[in-house]
């Protein structure tokens, strides 16, 4: 048996999925949260195995964006046994408008009214019976995120499957109906009973992407029909369609539906007064993001992380070890291999647990209260006047997690431009794997200064906008934006278990790359660090690691760093961004990192890290997603460059300015400046400002 759940982005699919197969999808404020079809087993017992199926979420069965297509692919294909239609009913009239087209596919439907707690707190009232009634298909009322009337629901649904009994579809004019009539009676042999409505409004519709093995004889005769149709109704037949649903739609809300509050603000709508206020949205998501950071990876996060690199990693355990292996008398090489590579590697890593755990506590809290979404909506209005997409911003917000997934949503951008400069800047946005160096770089350099450690974030921003405005100007990205809707859901205080899972999940995948990846790449370092071509134990300075990071590092003396050791560490971290600290840990494990850089060449080499190209995955996320070697290239090129430019100003100019050094560094930093505030505010190459 298997079941759909189906709706508009936030009705809450998500939500109710998890509950009902006790997974963890990602729950989310904005649309493209869900592109990929996600399937589970339903977890309690209803006599039978039951299959939920979570759709990406859609406004209309028409096939435009990547969502629609895959949704309706599944509905129309793969056909489920029921469908569960989540309507946001707090939204009704919006919501109701994808029912009506659900009531077409031949499918047995349940429509679960969700977030019936905002109705009940509004005081609105909803006649579900009446509705019921009106509709042809049960109408229960539902709280995913209370977890109420979720078994109910569920119990609808697998009774609709059982019976196979298809909802009546909506009727339309009886203008319209003639006309749909007539495309029936000629397509009726090429389709399956079922789904003889959908194919028929959706020929009528001039739906181009219904792929319906017709004659093309049938195909003239339909065409004439419809154009007969709109000559008479002297409108466009897809018009005509959306309007009487409309209409539809409004005769039920008119009959079903009392809101006694309507026009008033709620509690919502007051904050957002405040929080999207054209003058202090800016300040205060700058405040949050500040507070975010600051208090995760500086004081509360950080004290613990204290405590775990330099007692528990620090002494404890090589302590616990060294004593263990004396006992057990093992060779030399396995005691350094083991403590200098795996210990000093690993634990390097696995110390920034604390601080990564509370960094997506809070992430996870702020977007599970509704305030992310209306982070997405301050940003899509200010960077619209650059000719920036708002939607752009969505992946960019997925990859503060991991910039893999931040990547996939950029399918969810139509303009295939504005798709590829979201490929290539997402991942400037600090992810997880970025925080250690983030945390280690801020706390032994800058010990008493709160804003290294959120300036990370900023700058990730920053680099995406300023990217995105030059880009804009370059041939290939010039264009007007696509218009970007979303909803603002109302505020709710966030769901503790769904939080705490969330968090979690993301320090349980953190801890399981530290035991694979980081751990094979620290040996594989250890090694490289302790043997010399020649394959004999040797001095560190005579090492292949250090032959190999000494042959790249004249070419990172100009932003600072330019030993082999930190040259080593950035380049494994293109295997993955938490080695440059497990390779540091190797490394640096008998000096200490202190004293192999100055301040401000570890800010260099951290600004060069957050913005370089991303690890492995991410860019083989980024070379699957841009099916262009060539696109592939140039994305890699661009982040290296940009992220070796900005290193070079900031170490260059960092010393102009603390009179430490003066020289064609200094100038060719100026320069450089000058160059890109001239990209920035040149004009563009057509006009791209709109509005
Ligand atoms: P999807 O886009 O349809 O998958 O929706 P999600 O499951 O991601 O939910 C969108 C937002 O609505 C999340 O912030 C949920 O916590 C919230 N939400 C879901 N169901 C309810 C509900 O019944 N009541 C309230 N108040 N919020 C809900
Ligand atoms: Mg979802």
């Amino acid at each position: 048996m298997k079941i759909a759940l189906a709706g508009n982005p936030n009705s809450g699919k998500t939500t109710l999925f998890n509950t009902l197969t006790g997974s963890n999808q990602h729950v989310g404020n904005w649309p493209g949260v869900t592109v990929e079809k996600k399937d589970g087993t339903l977890r309690r017992n209803m006599g039978e195995t039951v299959i939920i199926q979570d759709l990406p979420g859609i406004y209309s069965l028409s096939p435009y964006t990547l969502e629609e297509i895959i949704t309706r692919k599944y509905l129309i294909s793969d056909r489920p046994d029921a469908i569960i239609n989540i309507v946001d009913a707090s939204n009704i009239e919006r919501n109701l408008y994808l029912t009506t087209q659900i009531l077409e596919v031949g499918i047995p439907v349940v429509i679960a009214l969700n977030m019936i707690d905002i109705v009940q707190k509004k005081g609105d009232i909803i006649d579900i019976e009446k509705m019921s009634e009106k509709l042809g298909v049960p109408v229960l009322e539902m709280s995913a995120l209370k977890v109420v009337g979720e078994t109910e629901v569920v119990r609808a649904a697998l009774l609709a499957a059982k019976s196979g009994k298809c909802p009546t579809p909506i009727t339309f004019s009886p203008e319209t109906e003639n006309v749909l009539r007539e495309i029936s009676e000629l397509i009726k042999d090429y389709v399956s009973p079922q789904t003889l409505r959908f194919c028929s409004i959706k020929l009528f519709e001039h739906d181009g992407k219904t792929r319906l093995e017709l004659p093309d004889a049938v195909k003239l005769q339909i065409e004439d029909l419809v154009y007969k149709f709109e000559d008479k109704a002297g409108d466009d037949s897809d018009s005509v369609i959306i309007n009487e649903r409309y209409n539809y739609i409004s005769r039920i809300t008119e009959e079903c539906v009392i809101l006694p509050h309507k026009g008033e603000l709620t509690v919502s709508d007051k904050i957002d007064k405040i929080v999207t206020s054209r003058v202090l949205a800016l300040p205060i998501f700058a405040a949050v993001m500040f507070l975010v950071y600051y208090l995760s990876i500086s004081t509360i996060g950080g004290l613990m992380t204290d405590w775990v690199n330099e007692t528990l990693f620090g002494e404890i355990v090589p302590n616990g070890i060294g004593a263990f292996l004396e006992r057990i008398g093992t060779a030399e090489w396995l005691n350094a291999l083991i403590l200098d590579g795996i210990v000093a590697g690993v634990g390097a890593v696995l110390g920034f647990i604390p601080q990564m755990l509370m960094l997506f506590l809070f992430l996870t809290l702020l977007e599970d209260c509704g305030y992310m979404s209306r982070i997405a909506f301050i940003l899509d209005r200010i960077f619209k006047k650059f000719g920036l997409s708002g939607k752009s911003f969505i992946p960019i917000l997925i990859g503060t997690g991991c910039g893999v997934p931040g990547i996939l949503a950029s399918r969810t951008i139509e303009s295939e431009s504005d798709r590829r400069m979201t490929i290539i800047t997402t991942t400037f946005i600090p992810c997880s794997a970025k925080l250690p160096i983030i945390a280690l770089i801020a706390g032994t350099f800058f010990p008493r200064s709160a804003f290294v450690a959120p300036s990370a974030y900023f700058i990730g921003m920053a680099a995406i906008i300023v990217s995105g405005v030059m880009l804009k100007k370059t041939k290939p990205f010039k264009g007007a934006s696509a218009p970007f809707v979303m909803e603002l859901p109302a505020y709710h205080p966030p769901k503790p278990s769904a939080v705490l899972r969330t968090t979690l999940n993301r320090g349980a995948e953190f801890v399981q790359r530290a035991g694979t990846i980081i751990l094979l790449a620290s040996v594989i370092i250890w090694f490289l660090s302790n043997h010399s071509f020649s394959f004999r134990v040797s001095d560190v300075a005579d090492s292949m690691l250090a032959v190999i990071g000494g042959g790249l590092a004249p070419l990172f003396a100009p932003v600072g760093w330019g030993k082999w050791e930190a040259v080593v560490a950035a380049l494994t971290g293109i295997i993955a961004k938490e080695n440059i600290v497990g390779t540091m840990g190797v490394l640096y494990n008998k000096t200490g990192i202190e004293t192999a850089f100055t301040p401000l060449a570890a800010y260099s080499f951290l600004l060069f890290n957050l913005l370089c190209a991303p690890c492995l995955a991410a860019c083989g996320t980024v070379a699957q997603e841009m099916k262009s070697r060539k696109w592939t290239a140039f994305a890699l090129g661009y982040q290296c460059g940009f992220a070796y430019i900005v290193a070079f100003i900031a170490y260059q100019l960092g010393r102009f300015f603390s009179g430490t050094g003066f020289g064609v560094g200094t100038v060719a930093a100026l320069v450089l400046v000058w160059a890109m505030l001239m990209m920035l505010f040149r004009k563009g190459e057509k006009k791209w400002r709109q509005s």
